[in-house]
């Protein structure tokens, strides 16, 4: 039987690193046909020229997904290469925590640009296209703080927490257009997240945890292909996981 994952479109932000690339890695690998969004163009670059390499098709576009336009642009790739879009994984986002006390408002205004704005801009500019084609399928990645609070975590949670509520009221809105929404909400995967945390105390301890308990990237690739692959009747909503030994 064919793959349901074989042959479909599947535009992908965030992918320049992290749980964003090893998934574009892992669908190609399974015959999609991937469009790779970031703001690092190299690193895009190398991971399209990698997937072809391996006999894959790969596009990619050097993106920033704070603006609606950079999104709209993104979709227009895979529809101009492909014809249509069958899933966007809303991927993208920034965690740099820290207590509100410290007051880091630009940190507050870029997490939810990115990780709020940025999933509604992906949802705007691929929406249209899949009620015309009457299918399709947004994941759009939340976290296991988009359902606990953490010290350090309370903007970001706030983000993550928004991701649900839209995709859930999408989901609601959509299904009649037979297009399915999934929600990914991982916990400690070992990627460059941390890296972008100015607060060095918040930073440190988040390394060490990570660290010690963090699962690899691919553990997010390997539930997207599993939510993309259900039967086109099906939609899982969301699956939450986190490594054996998290909290
Ligand atoms: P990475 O930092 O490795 O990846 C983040 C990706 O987002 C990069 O490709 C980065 O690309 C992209 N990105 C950031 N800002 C922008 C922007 N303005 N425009 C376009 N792309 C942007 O981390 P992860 O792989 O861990 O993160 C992926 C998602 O998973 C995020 O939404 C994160 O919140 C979530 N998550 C991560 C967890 C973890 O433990 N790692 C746990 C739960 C959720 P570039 O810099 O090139 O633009």
């Amino acid at each position: 039987m064919a793959s349901n994952i074989e042959g479909k479109v599947i535009v992908i932000t965030g992918a320049s690193s992290g749980m964003g690339e090893a998934t574009a890695r892992h669908l190609a690998s399974r015959g999609a046909k991937v469009v790779l969004g970031a703001r690092r163009a190299d690193r895009l670059e190398a991971l399209v020229s990698e997937i072809r390499d391996a006999g894959g098709e790969a596009h990619a576009k050097a993106i920033d997904v704070t603006r609606a336009q950079d999104l709209e642009a993104l979709v227009n790739v895979a529809i101009e290469a492909h014809g249509r879009i069958d899933v966007l994984i809303n991927n993208a986002g920034v965690m740099p925590l820290s207590p509100i006390e410290k007051l880091k408002i630009d940190e507050w205004d870029t997490m939810i640009d990115v990780n709020i704005k940025g999933v509604l801009y992906g949802i705007a500019a691929a929406l249209p296209h899949m009620k015309a084609q009457k299918s399709g399928h947004i994941i759009n990645t939340s976290s296991v703080a988009g359902h606990l609070i953490f010290p350090a975590s309370a903007v970001y949670s706030g983000t993550k927490h928004a991701v649900i509520a839209i995709s859930e009221g999408f989901r609601q809105e959509v299904k009649d257009y037979n297009i399915r929404t999934t929600i990914l909400s991982p916990g400690a995967v070992k990627t460059e997240l941390l890296d972008h945390i100015s607060d060095k105390d918040v930073q440190a301890a988040n390394q060490e945890y990570v660290g010690q308990v963090g699962i690899p990237a691919d553990s997010y690739a390997r539930m997207a292909a599993f939510v993309i692959e259900q039967p086109e009747d099906v939609d899982v909503n969301e699956i939450i996981f986190r490594p054996t030994a998290q909290q």
